[in-house]
């Protein structure tokens, strides 16, 4: 059987809902194919379970992308406030968590069912379990499953990126760029989990559990946040924000004392210069095993006042270099994607090939931890919405 619409939406996950609502809402006939059984898994399981679905603070700065500009013009056009009116309009109670962060008081699922009743008022026709074996150009695209065929002037690919693929991520965006000769910055999971390696594995491993606020670096970018360790490695925000910036071999500097010079005390002679005196003053800011493990490998060589610099510095400047990542299994996105030269930063419109869009994850705009990434979801898939 053969439908036609006047647009065909490929994923139905955060960008493709948002987009769908935009298009349906100017009476386009729209189609979202979803190849799962239900729309919007990743926003059910995301922020928790209770969706940090924008934050107050969005920046074109909170993106990583080749082309730091491109996400410019689709951010300022569909903003925190815009998400906002729509959360409030269904009612939806929600707090700031911290640093800008909004999140739902109850559940992801408010979000998700607020994206399909807005579908549904949008007369949008969502396909489920919609196994898509072949897309085709011709006069217009046509788009094959084992039971249909869906014809449409404009196709748009919202089908995300390689993370988490056991909710049914997959490569299918990428691949759809390579058929029709569009270029794509390799991808590589962000906001992921960093692995030891065997060294570091052996010295920090037990102390999986501990905590502490830290700046994680790498190369000019910082993040001032929690760190965690893990069995395995490094977590928390600030590892996850920095894992989006780091590649193998460069090194991750952690500083372990942030605004702070724990050896300017020892320069009033009043405090006594041994291991104990510096052990106290060390937990007085880090968790008591972290600080203890520091002092059994790197206390200071001596107790000049250089010694106790080169303490210092070396406190302030922990070098990771980590085995790897945690890879897409427990990645939080994608980062890299569709070539932003590729695409209209105002449609999302592929340049080369008319009527082609691609919105979200998918592209190489990537998001710092905090509700950014459903922000360009939202932001990406209005601009194209608004253009079908
Ligand atoms: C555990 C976790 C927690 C997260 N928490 C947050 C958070 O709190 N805040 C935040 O901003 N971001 C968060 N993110 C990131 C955010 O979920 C994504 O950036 C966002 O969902 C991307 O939207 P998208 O529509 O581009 O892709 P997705 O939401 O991944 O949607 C893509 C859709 O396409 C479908 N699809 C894939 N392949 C095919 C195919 N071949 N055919 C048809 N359909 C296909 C998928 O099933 C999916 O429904 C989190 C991510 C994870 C993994």
């Amino acid at each position: 059987m053969t439908q036609s619409f006047d647009a065909l939406i490929l994923g139905g996950g955060a960008a493709g809902l948002m987009c769908a609502i935009e298009a349906g809402k100017r009476g386009r006939r729209v189609a979202v194919l979803e190849h799962a059984d239900r729309l919007g898994k990743k926003i059910l399981i995301s922020g928790g379970g209770r969706c940090n679905f924008t934050n107050l603070h969005c920046q074109p700065e909170n993106f990583l992308s080749a082309n730091p500009h491109f996400a410019k013009s689709a951010l300022s056009r569909y903003t925190p406030t815009d998400f906002i009116a729509l959360v409030e309009k269904h009612r939806i109670p929600y707090h700031e968590k911290t640093l800008g962060q909004l999140f739902c008081d109850h559940s992801a699922r408010d979000i998700l069912s607020m994206l399909e009743a807005e579908c549904n008022s949008a007369s949008v026709n969502i396909f489920l379990n919609a196994k898509i074996q072949q897309v085709e150009r011709t006069t217009e695209f046509v788009v094959r499953t084992p039971a249909e065929e869906f014809r449409a002037a404009a196709l748009v690919v919202a089908t995300g990126g390689l993370s988490i693929p056991k909710i049914g991520a997959t490569s299918f965006g990428y691949e759809l760029a390579k058929q029709f000769h569009l270029a794509i910055r390799d991808p590589w999971p962000g906001l992921v989990p960093l692995v030891f390696n065997e060294e570091d594995s052996s010295r920090y491993r037990d102390l999986a559990g501990v905590s502490a606020e830290i700046i994680a670096s790498c190369g000019p970018h910082q993040f001032r946040e929690k760190m965690l360790i893990t069995h395995r490695g490094l977590s928390g925000p600030a590892i996850l924000q920095i894992s989006s910036y780091w590649k193998k071999p460069n090194l991750i500097l952690i500083d372990l004392a942030p605004a702070r010079e724990i050896t300017t005390a020892f320069r009033d002679t009043k405090i006594p210069r041994t291991l104990t005196s510096l052990r106290s003053e060390m937990r007085k800011f880090l968790p008591h095993r972290l600080a203890d493990r520091w002092l059994d490998l790197h206390a200071p060589t001596s107790w000049t006042n250089h010694a106790l610099a080169d303490f210092e510095t070396q406190l302030h400047a922990w070098s990771i270099s980590p085995a790897g990542t945690e890879g897409y299994e427990k990645a939080e996105v994608t980062a890299g994607g569709i070539d932003t030269d590729e695409l209209s930063a105002k449609t999302m419109e592929s340049r080369k090939v008319p009527g082609l869009f691609f919105i979200g994850e998918v592209v190489d705009v990537t998001g710092h931890l905090g509700g950014f990434n459903f922000q360009w979801a939202w932001a990406s898939g209005a601009a194209a919405g608004r253009e079908l």
